[in-house]
């Protein structure tokens, strides 16, 4: 290997090892976007033949073979056969085999001491197969994916490994913090319910309407910010309806799907980049086309998956230079029904069975649910009163506390009020921040007046509290400018 692991990843390698210690051989490890997963994957495997074994990877597209085998060349893992085909990089001899599932499907199973089934929440009988095959009982079988929630997982994998939550990797700055806006409603009413989703062709009679395709265009136009944009569709008709419309309005914009070919793809993804093309709307893309830099997520797609709608949203949290958060439009009602992505957490496989304590579940999960901010329609978390973006109070405060509240100008011109209820729970979120991190009472005094423009008003009785996204975003913003302004100053002098 020639990278060193991170920490969360290095955590995952030391879960799995004692895991399998103690006897379990069906793991699987759970790797949010920004994980890293290919590179944990590629470290499981480097450890596999360091102990003499042969390790086969599974992957389930064609377009991840190559791009597994290079990600494994990279790390100096070279040798490497393909079983897929008539690949050129067959050799059953070589001691890694990254095997397509559909030829693997069609073949006899290779000899293997270890087994890594990649992007595992997609599930293929002949894993099933292979799993149960007696030749294979005591094989470990490794599964790795970002959402392993598939129905039923659990009666094949023994083991979740959570190494960290997309919540942990955005906090440690792995992944870009976001913010959604609910801007519009979709009438469902008339979509049928299919295999745990939405029925497709329903769905695309629900959202597909000329007035719903321009008021995503018109939206995005407002809130937008002109941020390179992926827009995900329910269908290819869906998608190209609002390729044109986003055209129409002089915003350039480019359509894919899952049959873009290579080139074509390659040539989107180039003048994305280079700005030339502001706005891609796109349909079936979730496994290819992953790592273009996406600053703004616009979801006209509504799901009832929570892996689908994980996959959309994580499309737009990766780093990138300049970049302070993803923005995420939601016409789709999603965030309203399954709250916000840091909020999807599993602490089991599902093992397919009933559950019956369902119901206290469903509570508890709508308690959890956002709101939108009838102003603005800023997706607000649960609990927080008055909007952070454009200070709306909903009725039930009274106007003397409406009053309190003052504008403190925002980058981008926006105006935001805060009350003095806001600034309090602010102030005890600093103090819970300089808790975690055994910083005084100082720094949080310090960053209360740098957001609010002067001290505290109250310091005393207020008791620490977990510090929310918003406070976290805003001291990670403070303290990358802070940095900038001291690079300045180093250069200068
Ligand atoms: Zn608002």
């Amino acid at each position: 290997m020639k990278s060193e692991l991170r920490p969360h990843q290095a955590k995952a390698m030391d879960l799995l090892r004692r895991s399998l210690g103690s006897g379990k051989r069906r793991p699987m490890i759970q790797a949010p976007t920004g994980f890293g997963k290919t590179l944990l994957g590629a470290s499981i495997v480097d450890g596999a033949l360091a102990k003499g074994n042969k390790v086969t990877f599974c992957v389930p597209a064609l377009s991840l073979i190559d791009q597994t085998v290079q990600a494994f060349w990279d790390e100096g893992i070279r040798d490497v056969g393909v079983i897929q085909a008539s690949h050129e990089l067959t050799n059953a001899e070589r001691a890694v085999q990254i095997a397509s599932v559909q030829t693997l499907e069609r073949r006899v199973f290779p000899e293997t001491n270890v087994i890594v089934i990649d992007e595992a929440h997609r599930w293929f009988k002949v894993y099933e197969r292979w799993m149960n095959d007696p030749l294979f009982e005591n094989v470990p079988f490794v599964g790795l994916s970002a959402t392993p929630w598939t129905k039923g997982l659990g009666k094949f994998f023994d083991d979740l490994l959570i190494a960290s939550t997309t919540k942990d990797l955005i906090d440690a700055g792995y992944l870009s913090d976001f913010q959604v806006y609910g801007p519009s409603t979709p009438d469902l009413s008339g979509v049928r319910t299919l295999a745990g989703d939405w029925h497709e062709g329903d769905l695309g009679t629900a959202m597909d309407k000329p007035k719903l395709v321009a008021d995503v265009v018109s939206t995005w136009c407002r809130l937008g910010e002109d941020r390179p944009t992926l827009v995900f569709a329910v269908n290819r008709a869906h998608a190209k309806h609002l390729r044109d419309e986003f055209e129409a309005s002089g915003v350039s914009a480019g359509y894919i799907d899952a049959y873009t070919d290579a080139d074509e793809r390659d040539s989107i993804r180039r003048s994305f980049h280079s700005g030339e093309i502001k706005v891609v709307c796109n349909v079936g893309c979730l496994t290819t086309g992953v790592d273009w830099d996406v600053r703004c997520i616009v979801l006209a797609r509504p799901t009832k998956s929570e892996m689908l709608f994980v996959q959309m949203v994580g499309r737009g949290l990766r780093t990138a230079e300049g970049k302070q958060d993803c923005l995420i439009l939601d016409h789709s009602d999603t965030h309203q029904r399954l709250g916000f992505v840091t909020e999807i957490l599993h602490e089991n496989l599902d093992d397919g069975r009933p559950k019956t304590s369902s119901n206290s579940k469903n509570v508890e999960k709508k308690e959890k649910l956002p709101t939108v901010c009838p102003s603005c329609s800023f997706m607000k978390p649960v609990g927080m009163h008055a909007c952070p973006s454009c200070g709306f109070l909903p009725e039930k405060k009274s106007d003397v506390e409406a009053e309190e509240g003052e504008l403190v100008a925002m980058k981008g011109g926006k105006k935001q009020k805060y009350t003095a209820e806001d600034k309090t729970r602010w102030y005890s979120e600093l103090l819970g921040y300089c808790h975690e991190k055994g910083k005084s009472r100082g720094y949080a005094d310090g960053k209360f007046k740098d957001k609010f423009g002067h001290w505290p008003a109250t310091k005393w009785g207020i008791s620490p509290v977990k510090p929310s996204p918003e406070v976290l975003s805003f001291i990670r913003s403070r303290n990358i400018a802070w940095a900038k302004s001291r690079r300045k100053k180093e250069n200068a002098a």
